[in-house]
């Protein structure tokens, strides 16, 4: 381990100004490959979801996605982008075994999104705008697994194993302009700029954009200059970060190691870097200047895109609510705190909460169930609340059994556990493990009589007037009928048959 010098943050800022760009992918969630017919389906046998196409043979000629076009469209016009009436797809040339055509199909100098922007809400509700300067449609590469060598890496293996079914995968590519005047918030911007990003994909339908499935990923250029001066320091681009507090953790860290660099009199060499999740540093990967060549040029083999300026129009018409407008709106109605809020979104609980209050259950409930019971069972699990098994319909028939008295807070924790173990829906897990609150007054009176019973000494002092003792009493009756009965109810009994005021 290479030991790598820091300066404190709060020095760096104190000297520097950093200046950031975000390079997003987003992988699509089409049926179909982005040029060929072939399956996006994950987790098939390796190379089984391959043509002529995507794996470059000879003479095979691609045609593009319609539906990767207009979600390229539908991504720009969210970001305020303008859309190209016409614009082509490139080749980057460069030879790596992922990626046997030796060019991979892109968009250069005509992107089909350009010049937009993306307001995004920092955590003390200040918005920031991020310029965005283009976002042009591109195809994944296969993926290559190094075998025999101790790390994984090319270094070492005895051989190399290629699965093409990637290939060929439609990606949009973000990229944002510099982002400058962030200060000391330039990795809170980083991280809020991915996770607005992110939300705005997902409600655009395009992609689920799974960070931790590498749906999304982002490269994160980051250079400084001294305070007041104009002109760009050098950018180091730590690539293929995938979490949003990856995000903003190797932004920190690129922060305070270009100042240690800078301060010692040294320079910031303009090469990429590879995060690592377990201490949040980074490494060098490939130097990388400008005068790298790609040569890239017109694809020949696939016509120009010129979206009809109609069709445009109607996908506009078509958005969404952006997200952090409904999250404004959700948090109002909902009447919830700013923090409130944000926790929701972390926890994902966003659109669980919206789903579940539709199929009939108040806001507040909805919530409590989500963000209490559920979240803490998939914090505990590892999972996250839409992967729970739980859907929005049985959490609303929960919180409809609590509102009809059929369940209290305790019973319905326990449906709700008999649910996330597979026992099938609410009430059928009522029936099985026999979850009812007991209102049947004829034994809720009995179950008193013999607590009162059992614990003379407790009923005296409360006949006394110690009315604080009753709650050993309601613990009793409580315990006697396994947490079934209602609390509030039992108390009143108890009192009543021991003649003394609540
Ligand atoms: P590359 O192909 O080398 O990744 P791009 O132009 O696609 O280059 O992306 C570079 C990203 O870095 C853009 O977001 C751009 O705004 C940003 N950027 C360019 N120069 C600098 C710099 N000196 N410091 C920080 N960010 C920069
Ligand atoms: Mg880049
Ligand atoms: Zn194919």
């Amino acid at each position: 381990m290479t030991v790598i010098d820091l300066e404190s943050y709060e020095d760096a800022l104190a000297t520097y100004d950093p200046v950031m760009g975000l390079e997003v992918h987003v992988e699509l969630g089409t049926k179909t490959k982005m040029f060929c017919g072939c399956s996006t389906e994950l987790k098939q046998d390796a190379n089984s979801q391959t043509c002529p196409v995507c794996l470059g043979l000879p003479g095979a000629l691609p045609v593009v996605n319609e539906i990767g076009v207009e979600s390229a469209i539908k991504i720009g016009l969210a970001l305020n982008c303008e859309i190209a009436e016409w614009c082509r797809f490139a080749r980057k040339n460069y030879f790596y075994p992922d990626m046997p055509k030796n060019f991979q199909t892109s968009q250069y100098d005509e992107p089909i999104a350009f010049d937009g922007y993306l307001d995004v809400q920092l955590e003390d509700g200040e918005i920031f705008r991020v310029q965005i300067e283009r976002a042009h449609m591109e195809e994944d590469t296969g993926k290559s697994t190094h075998v025999g060598g101790a790390t994984g890496r090319i270094h070492g293996a005895s051989h190399s194993l290629l699965d093409y079914n990637r290939a060929g995968i439609p990606l949009i590519e973000i990229v944002t302009k510099p982002i400058e005047g962030a200060g000391a918030r330039a990795p809170e911007v980083a991280k809020a700029y991915v996770a607005e990003l992110r939300e705005l994909i997902k409600a655009l339908g395009v992609s689920e954009a799974r960070m931790e499935m590498g749906q999304m990923r982002c490269d994160v250029n980051l250079s400084l200059r001294p305070h007041g001066r104009e002109a760009f320091g050098t950018r180091s681009e730590t690539k293929n970060v995938n979490s949003l507090r990856s995000v903003e953790r190797a932004a920190r860290f690129e922060i305070q190691r270009h100042a240690a660099v800078l301060n010692s009199g040294g320079t910031i060499v303009q090469e990429t870097r590879h995060f690592h999740e377990e201490d949040g540093s980074t490494t060098a990967g490939r130097i990388k200047d400008n005068a790298e060549d790609y040569r890239y040029f017109p694809e020949p083999d696939l016509v120009p895109v010129a979206p009809a300026r109609d069709w445009v129009e109607e996908l506009r018409r078509g958005l969404p609510e952006l997200p952090r407008l409904r999250r404004a709106r959700l948090k109002e109605e909902w009447g919830v705190s700013e923090h409130d809020m944000q926790s929701i979104l972390n926890a994902g609980a966003v659109d669980l909460i919206v789903a579940t209050a539709e199929a009939g259950a108040p806001a507040d409930q909805a919530r409590k169930w989500w963000m209490g019971e559920l979240a803490r069972n998939a914090n505990e699990t590892g999972r996250a609340l839409d992967e729970l098994g739980v859907t929005p319909g049985q959490v609303a028939r929960v919180a409809e059994l609590v509102a009809k008295g059929d369940l209290n807070d305790k019973l319905a924790r326990q449906v709700l556990e008999g649910v996330l173990a597979g026992e099938g829906d609410p009430d059928a897990v009522v029936e099985k493990r026999g979850l009812k609150v007991v209102s049947d007054e004829g034994a809720l009176s009995t179950a008193v009589d013999e607590a009162i019973a059992a614990n003379a000494a407790i009923a005296d002092k409360i006949r006394g007037g110690k009315v604080a003792a009753a709650g050993a009493l309601v613990g009793a009756v409580m315990k006697a009928t396994r947490g079934q009965a209602d609390a509030a109810r039992v108390r009143e009994l108890i009192l009543e048959k021991l003649g003394v005021e609540g």
